[in-house]
């Protein structure tokens, strides 16, 4: 059988946490003929709830399970990883500053992008962050790590992309698989500009099956970009299990590929589209069998477009001038 990889998960006895590892444990992310090591990373204020999740994890008797670490040692953490799932992240307290959000998560991904670059394997590492304001940390995380390409982090805009579909589908009537070529631009953020300008259902384009820009500008982006708070608004938590979900979709789609259908991520930007390079920023991609992402190439957007465009880019140049004199 296959060698294990080994799987590094911060906040891992948070929320999200309790959601992702049952189901990378179980297969889901890599595969029912992949077995894992879990290397989770927690705050020493939560290694005791760690202990507890692991106990729970060891009675699930995953036949795929070949380990669980359980540290607050970054370096720990990240030894040998061929896999990081970023998810803990200092959340909002009450009268905090977006500012002093940036500020304070900054500092902990720059712990974590230095000893995933002392400690990681870099020949197979694939990063990628959930812990908001999730592109700027992604971006910070890469530039404490100089010995990796930044092109093996990213951030996760693969909920919203989800969130996207589900809402199309059920206006079209038609089944999620069903759409194609929909994409998230930009932050993972409520600026992000859910597109559904080239998607299409059997060839047929979304806009024309939809015929009403009216729902889809009041409605339709508003509900996307919102999804978060209404779901806090009605569970009285943040959303966990679907943004696990999201996230083990977007590893597995990463490492296997995406039989040629668009997905989004918040990837490394060289400039493409005019976003700035550096910054990390969601496109429209195509992911092919041996793991290796494109950006989807050539495409025109509208003036409508363009103006969504420019407000989330605008937003990740304003968080990352927000940490500038953080990075190295
Ligand atoms: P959650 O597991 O609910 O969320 C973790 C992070 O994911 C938050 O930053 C959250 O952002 C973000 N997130 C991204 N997308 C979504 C989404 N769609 N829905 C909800 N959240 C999303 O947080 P918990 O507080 O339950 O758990 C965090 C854990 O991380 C704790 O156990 C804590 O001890 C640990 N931690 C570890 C650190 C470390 O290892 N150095 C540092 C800080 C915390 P948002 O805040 O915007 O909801």
């Amino acid at each position: 059988g296959k060698q294990p990889v080994r799987i590094a998960v911060t906040g891992a006895s948070g929320q999200i946490g309790y959601q992702l590892l049952f189901r990378i444990a179980s297969g889901s992310m890599l595969g029912p003929d992949q077995p894992v090591i879990l290397q989770c990373l927690e705050l020493p204020q939560a290694m005791n709830a760690l202990k507890g999740v692991s106990m729970e994890l060891d009675d699930c008797a995953f036949p795929l399970l070949k380990g669980i670490v359980q540290t607050d040692d970054p370096n720990r953490a990240f030894a040998g990883a061929d896999y990081a799932l970023l998810v803990g992240a200092r959340p909002r307290s009450k009268g905090m500053e977006r500012g002093d959000l940036l500020k304070a998560n900054a500092e902990i991904f720059s712990v974590q992008g230095k000893a995933l670059d002392k400690n990681a394997n870099k020949d197979t590492l694939r990063v990628l962050v959930v812990g908001n304001p999730a592109n700027t940390n992604a971006l910070i995380a890469a530039r404490n790590a100089p010995s990796i390409d930044p092109k093996r982090f990213s951030a996760m805009t693969r909920l919203d992309h989800n969130r996207g579909l589900a809402q199309l589908a059920e206006k079209t009537g038609s089944s999620v698989t069903d759409i194609e070529k929909f994409c998230i631009w930009g932050n993972h953020s409520a600026t992000q500009y859910p597109d559904i300008n080239f998607g299409s259902i059997n060839g047929k384009s979304l806009t024309s099956i939809i015929n009403d820009d009216e729902w889809v500008k009041k409605n339709f982006i508003p509900t996307v970009q919102q999804r978060g708070a209404a779901i806090i608004a009605a569970r009285g938590l943040s959303s966990a299990a679907s943004a696990a979900s999201a996230a083990i979709d977007h590893m597995r789609d990463w490492t296997y590929g995406t039989n040629g259908q668009w997905t989004s991520m918040a990837i490394y930007s060289e400039g493409e589209y005019g976003a700035d390079k550096g910054l990390y920023f969601s496109y429209p991609v195509i992911v092919s069998p041996n793991g290796k992402y494109e950006i989807v190439k050539g495409l025109q957007l509208d003036q409508f477009s363009k103006e969504r465009f420019e407000k989330t880019r605008a937003e990740l140049v304003e968080e990352m001038t927000a940490i500038k004199e953080l990075l190295p």
